[in-house]
C-alpha cells in the first residue's frame, strides 16, 4: 500500500488517543488506490477495535452542497449560514497560511541567519492559531507581513529555483518528504512548490471557472506527451513539468510515494520533456524506510550540477537542453 495510505492510518489512532470520535476524509475516484484508501481504513480501524467515525468528501458530482449532506453530523445543529461562514473562513485561513510557506519556501535561500524563515513560520503558526474572525485574521497578516520584511536578505546574485511536483501528499507534507523544501532551501535554492492545500480545496470542492481553465490548460500542456488521466495527479505533474520547463526553471523534482502508480506513468514522459526543454529533472521516491543522508546526498548532487550547468549555461559552451545530456 502507499506511503500516505499508511501515514493517514497513523494520524487517524493518534487523533483517536487525543479523544477524537470523527475523523474527515478526502475521497476520490480513478484508476489508482485513492478510492479504496476510505474503504479500507474504515475495516483497518475497525478490527484494530478504534470506535472513529469516518465522513468522506467525495468530489461532489452535482453540486457543492452535496460536501454539506456529508458534513452535517459535524454541524451541532447550526444554521445553515453558520456553517458556510465558518467553512469560508476556515478556506481563508487556509489561504493566508499558504500564501505565507509559498514566500518562506523563495525567501528561505537568501536569508542571512539560518532558521530565520523556519522562525517566521513558527511565529505566525503561534499567531494564526489565534485567530478568531476575519478582522483579527487581516490584522495577522499585516503582523507576519512585517516579521516576514525583517528576515535579512542576502544580497547575491540571482538563487537557483526549482520547482517541486508530483504525488499531492508528498509535494504538501514536509514529515513525508523530510522536510525537502528547507533542505533546499538552506542550499541557498528557492522551491517553486507546484500546489498547496488551498489549491486543492479550489480545484476540487469549489467549483469555479478559474479552476477548470486552469485544469484545461494543464491538460493541453500534458497532451503531446500523456493524453490522458491516468489517476492522481499524474497528468497534472506533468502538464506542470512543461509550465515550469517553459518558464525556465533550473531544474524540477518530482517526489512520490514507492509505488504510486500516475506518478510512475509521469515518470516514464518526464526524460523526455527534460530534454525537450533542457531542464533538468529528478526524481525522489518516499517510502517509511526513506533515510535522510542518502536525500542529503542526492540533493548536494543535484544543486551542484544545476550550479554547473548554470554556469556552462551563461558562458555560452553549450545550450540549455545540450547541458542536460552533458551532466
Ligand atoms: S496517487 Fe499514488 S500515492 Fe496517492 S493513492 Fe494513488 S497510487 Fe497511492
Amino acid at each position: 500500500m502507499c506511503l500516505p495510505f499508511k501515514v493517514n492510518i497513523g494520524n487517524f489512532l493518534e487523533a483517536a488517543a487525543r479523544g477524537a470520535d470523527t475523523v474527515v476524509m478526502a475521497g476520490g475516484a480513478g484508476p489508482c488506490r485513492l478510492g479504496f484508501y476510505a474503504t479500507s481504513q474504515r475495516e483497518i480501524l475497525r478490527d484494530l477495535g478504534i470506535d472513529l467515525k469516518m465522513l468522506v468528501l467525495e468530489p461532489p458530482k452535482n453540486s457543492v452542497w452535496e460536501l454539506g449532506g456529508i458534513l452535517a453530523p459535524l454541524t451541532n445543529g447550526a444554521t445553515t449560514v453558520k456553517v458556510v461562514r465558518n467553512l469560508h473562513f476556515a478556506f481563508v485561513l487556509c489561504k493566508a497560511l499558504d500564501k505565507l510557506e509559498r514566500a518562506l519556501s523563495e525567501l528561505r535561500a537568501v536569508q542571512v541567519t539560518p532558521a530565520a524563515c523556519d522562525a517566521v513560520w513558527e511565529k505566525a503558526l503561534h499567531l494564526f492559531g489565534q485567530v478568531r474572525d476575519m478582522s483579527h485574521l487581516r490584522q495577522t497578516e499585516h503582523q507576519v507581513t512585517e516579521l516576514l520584511s525583517k528576515v535579512q536578505r542576502r544580497d547575491t546574485a540571482e538563487p537557483l529555483r526549482v520547482a517541486l511536483v508530483g504525488e499531492i501528499y508528498v509535494v504538501i507534507e514536509p514529515s513525508v518528504n523530510l522536510h525537502l523544501e528547507r533542505r533546499l532551501g538552506d542550499m541557498g535554492v528557492a522551491v517553486l512548490r507546484s500546489t498547496y492545500v488551498s489549491d486543492w480545496i479550489s480545484a476540487h470542492l469549489i467549483p469555479n471557472p478559474r479552476a477548470l481553465l486552469y485544469a484545461r490548460n494543464l491538460r493541453n500542456k500534458a497532451r503531446p506527451y500523456l493524453r490522458g488521466f491516468v489517476g492522481g495527479h499524474g497528468l497534472e505533474t506533468v502538464g506542470k513539468s512543461v509550465i515550469y520547463g517553459e518558464q525556465n526553471v533550473d531544474g524540477i523534482i518530482q517526489v512520490m510515494p514507492l509505488t504510486c502508480m500516475p506518478e510512475i506513468v509521469a515518470q516514464s514522459v518526464l526524460p523526455t520533456i527534460s530534454q525537450h526543454f533542457g531542464v533538468p529533472i529528478m526524481t525522489l521516491v518516499f517510502d517509511e524506510h526513506s533515510g535522510e543522508a542518502g536525500l542529503q546526498t542526492r540533493l548536494e548532487a543535484f544543486v551542484d550540477m544545476m550550479h554547473m550547468r548554470k554556469r556552462t549555461v551563461k558562458r555560452g559552451v553549450v545550450s540549455g537542453s545540450k547541458a542536460v545530456l552533458r551532466y
